[in-house]
């Protein structure tokens, strides 16, 4: 198989959309347009840094990288539509691993409405990689940023959190439709996927808004696998600093707050009140007698 090959296969797999008006196989896509603002987000996975092709399938790497930009779209709010895929293939079996990471991909791009208009293929002499550029449309509020979280507002996530590594960075559900319904039930100021942990990533919304918070540590939902996980970390350690659940972390006022405890509007999640935004600068860290700065520190690519 050559690219052309996998791009005439592509194309036999591609069903006309009509967003789309020109597809895979001309020298640019051509999408309809829609006269909104358009959210872009772009992420690559690397073979070596973020997977071992060894220890995991092709099919399951197309999968996460396609999911994980489809959560960037959920973190503004929005909903993801067109696709752009560029992946650079390692010779020797580079056919069938470009097969299973377009199914990967295909399987999850599918369930949230997402087209694949286009892409680029290579093959090289180093390992896999995959880029994913991912198109969307905000919300009916626009789209939410990671700047607008104020004093007092409280803190919510969307799920139980640590312990990703043992699957759920490869299984996870993008909060598309969660982030959807919560636009519904309040008015969310500031949020932000979890890709790089907990504290890292309400560290961003911080730094953003130019904010403090305080962080509440008896609320922060621990997952399970975080919890058995017997190693030198505690649980809430591993809740606080560990990467990639991509859940959500947003800002809501204490009135929309209260609401959406006693709503709980969405079905199979649970809404968690975690901490409350502060006027200082600084992450703290509250327990039952103590309160104690931490450094808001997730996972960073250095180089
Ligand atoms: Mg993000």
């Amino acid at each position: 198989m050559n690219e052309f090959d996998y791009i005439a296969w592509i194309r036999q797999q591609t069903a006309l959309s009509p967003g789309v008006l020109i597809g895979p196989g001309d020298d640019c896509a051509v999408l309809a347009g829609t006269g909104q603002p358009t959210l872009v987000t772009t992420d690559m996975l690397l073979e070596g840094s973020h997977f071992r092709l060894a220890e995991t399938t092709p099919e399951r790497i197309g999968r996460k990288a396609m999911a994980v930009n489809i959560s960037d779209i959920a973190a503004m709010g929005g909903t993801p539509t067109f696709a752009f895929v560029a992946v650079g293939l390692p010779r020797g079996g580079a056919g069938q691993i470009a097969m299973e990471l377009y199914r990967g991909m295909r399987d999850v791009a599918d369930r949230f409405g997402v087209v694949i208009a286009g892409g680029d293929t290579n093959s090289w002499t180093g390992g896999l990689a995959v880029s994913v550029t991912l198109l969307g449309t905000p919300g009916s509020h626009g789209p939410i940023l990671r700047s607008g979280a104020r004093p007092g507002d409280w803190l919510f996530v969307t799920g139980p959190l640590g312990g990703s590594i043992v699957g759920k960075h490869f299984d996870f559900m993008p909060r598309v439709a969660e982030a959807r319904q919560l636009q519904d039930h309040a008015a969310i100021h500031a949020m932000i996927d979890i890709s790089d942990g907990l504290a890292g990533d309400v560290g961003h919304l911080c730094a953003e808004s130019g904010c403090g918070v305080e962080l509440f540590a008896d609320w922060i939902p621990i997952s399970d696998v975080a919890r058995s996980l017997a190693d030198e970390r505690s649980s809430l350690e591993h809740a606080l600093h560990d990467g990639e659940d991509f859940e959500l972390a947003f800002a809501v006022s204490p009135e929309d707050g209260r609401r959406l405890l006693a709503l709980q509007p969405i079905v199979d999640v649970s809404l968690c009140h975690i901490g409350v935004f502060l006027a200082e600068p600084g992450m703290f860290l509250v327990g039952e007698n103590s309160r104690k700065e931490i450094m808001p520190c997730g996972f960073i690519h250095a180089f």
